[in-house]
């Protein structure tokens, strides 16, 4: 299936937890200081291994989780509702088990081997700590409990916040709503949907894969009915165009998604135990859950401490081509505002941008003399219940004009964007007449192809050649 070549290989051994165990105390000094235990913090340090045989590195979390995946939360880990899976964060395809985590816990050391002697290499963690100022003059971060960790060099591969709704905000309101981003979000949300009504908000990426999942999990008896209200006209409405869109909210509906497009929630108020969610168009919507997926907020709370220039338009901490913001510092991942040659300046909040800069990062940050650039054109994907699997690459705005073929039945040739059936296609992006973006819908190991005719700049001139390419008709 499209899902096979995202799946882990790791097989998980617990031995030392450091996050059970108690923490030893912190170190004064690090070499290697990586800020945020997420996917860019994990691949930094791998490549960090790599290249110095002597590393000492410590990451440091606010998470009381190792580094782990998230692509697995919105989607393959509500697959079952075996409480022994779902307890250890793991999720099954066939007979296998996988687990979120990218190690097992006794790939860390304790805190406090940083201070062994060279060669020995030591990847230490620390959990629950949150990383509140940085001197970027003298080397040093300030915890938020105000212990201070000086650095040789500092990754920051702090990610995003999910946002809040000040309507929402409310104490009476407050205890039924969640944002949902973290291992700990799902194990609180998985917890608490039998026989519960659950109000998404928000029609992207998170809100659209998380309601198919519940309303799956609803279809198991398992959770209570599932409503998804958002502003656009269609489910993905800020990233497929307008036909695709409206395919795809059908499809989320006939998942058991009860689906509010082109409405935002007015108001709120609680009425018997139960939320009563008011929309823009007059619905009355009434649960006992809301989750918010109304998109992130890149996490810079160092930029000023630091010094360190946050992008106007895009957010994140500014970084070069090598992924750096400064001497002995760098960004990676969701909080990385970069020069993309290709494409301009941007920020990627996807999983494979995150796996790559963060290995670039690394590899500047390690191997003697090295200026590599981030160059590496990512890809992304997403699944929203058993009809919609795609991969893409580029600028996939709504925004942008849009000319898409699709594999209907019975035909042998492109059509353009003329089609009820939409199983199958490519929808190219087009910026300044330049496919900018596509979206592989339905099809599988396009993203190479893809890759070459974004570099190569092809143009609305040349689709019978880009669709050729991109095997639109093959397998
Ligand atoms: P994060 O993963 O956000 O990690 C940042 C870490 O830093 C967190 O642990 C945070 O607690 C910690 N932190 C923040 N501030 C501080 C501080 N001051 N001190 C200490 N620690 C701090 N992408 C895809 O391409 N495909 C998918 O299918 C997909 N599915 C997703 C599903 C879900 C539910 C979510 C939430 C995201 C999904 N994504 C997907 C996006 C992808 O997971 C992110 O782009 C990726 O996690 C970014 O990695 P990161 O390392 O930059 O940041
Ligand atoms: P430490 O002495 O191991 O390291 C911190 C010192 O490392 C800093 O003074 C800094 O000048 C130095 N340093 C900076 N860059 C360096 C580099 N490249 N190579 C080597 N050293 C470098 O750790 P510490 O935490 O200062 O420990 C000293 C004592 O103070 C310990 O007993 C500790 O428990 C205690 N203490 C520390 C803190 C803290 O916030 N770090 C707080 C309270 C108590
Ligand atoms: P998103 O940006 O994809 O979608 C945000 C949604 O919230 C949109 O529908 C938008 O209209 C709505 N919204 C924004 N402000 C609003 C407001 N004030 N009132 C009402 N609605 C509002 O973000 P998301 O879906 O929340 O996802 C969170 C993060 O997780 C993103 O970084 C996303 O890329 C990532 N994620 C990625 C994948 C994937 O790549 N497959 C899957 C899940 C999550």
């Amino acid at each position: 299936s499209a899902k096979s070549s995202h799946l882990p290989s790791e097989p998980e051994e617990p031995e030392y937890d450091p996050v059970t165990s108690n923490l030893p105390e912190l170190p004064g000094y690090v070499q290697y200081l990586l800020v945020g235990g997420g996917t860019a913090s994990q691949t930094c340090a791998e490549e960090i291994l790599k290249n110095d045989p002597g590393a000492k590195i410590l990451i440091i979390t606010e998470e009381e989780y190792r580094p782990y995946r998230r692509p697995p939360l919105s989607k393959y880990l509500w697959n079952s509702d075996d409480k022994n899976l779902i307890n250890n964060l793991k999720y099954a395809f066939g007979p296998d088990e996988y687990p979120i985590f990218y190690k097992s816990a006794s790939s860390y050391s304790p805190p406090s081997l940083i201070t062994i002697d060279p060669p020995t290499p030591v990847l230490s963690l620390s959990t629950g700590h949150r990383v509140k100022e940085i001197d970027s003059e003298n080397k040093y971060v300030t915890l938020a409990n105000g212990w201070e960790i000086f650095f040789d060099k500092c990754l920051l591969a702090t990610g995003g916040k999910p946002g809040s709704l000040k309507l929402f905000s409310d104490d009476v309101i407050k205890p039924f709503v969640s944002t949902y981003r973290s291992a700990k979000d799902f194990l609180t949300l998985v917890e608490g949907v039998r026989e519960k009504d659950v109000l998404l908000v928000g029609g992207g990426f998170l809100g659209s894969e998380l309601a198919v999942s519940l309303a799956q999990k609803k279809s198991r008896g398992q959770c209570g009915r599932v409503l998804q209200v958002y502003p656009e006209a269609g489910n993905m409405g800020l990233v497929f165009p307008k036909d695709l869109s409206r395919w795809a909210t059908e499809k989320v509906k006939q998942e058991g998604v009860e689906v509010y497009p082109g409405n935002y929630v007015e108001s709120v108020y609680k009425y018997r135990g139960r939320i009563h969610a008011v929309t823009s168009e007059g619905d009355e919507l009434v649960v006992d859950k809301v989750v918010l997926a109304v998109g992130i907020l890149p996490c810079t709370e160092l930029a000023e401490s630091g010094n360190f220039e946050v992008d106007t338009k895009y957010g994140g901490y500014k970084v070069n081509q090598e992924m750096q913001i400064r001497s002995d510092i760098w960004a990676a991942g969701d909080v990385a505002c970069f020069y993309d040659p290709l494409l301009g300046n941007r920020r990627v909040e996807h999983h494979d941008h995150a796996t790559v800069s963060g290995k670039i990062a690394g590899e500047n940050m390690s191997r003697s003399g090295a200026r590599v650039s981030y160059d590496h054109q990512s890809m992304f994907w997403c699944d929203i219940g058993k009809d919609i699997a795609f991969e893409a690459i580029g600028l996939c705005d709504s925004s942008l004009p849009v000319v898409s073929f699709w594999r209907t039945n019975g035909y042998a040739k492109p059509e353009i964007s003329k089609t009820d059936s939409y199983g199958k296609g490519l929808v190219f992006y087009l910026k300044e007449g330049i496919i900018s973006g596509i979206i592989c819908m339905n099809l599988k190991n396009r993203i190479s192809a893809g890759r070459d005719i974004l570099s190569e700049r092809y143009t609305d001139e040349d689709f019978e050649e880009v669709v050729r390419k991109m095997k639109l008709f093959e397998d």
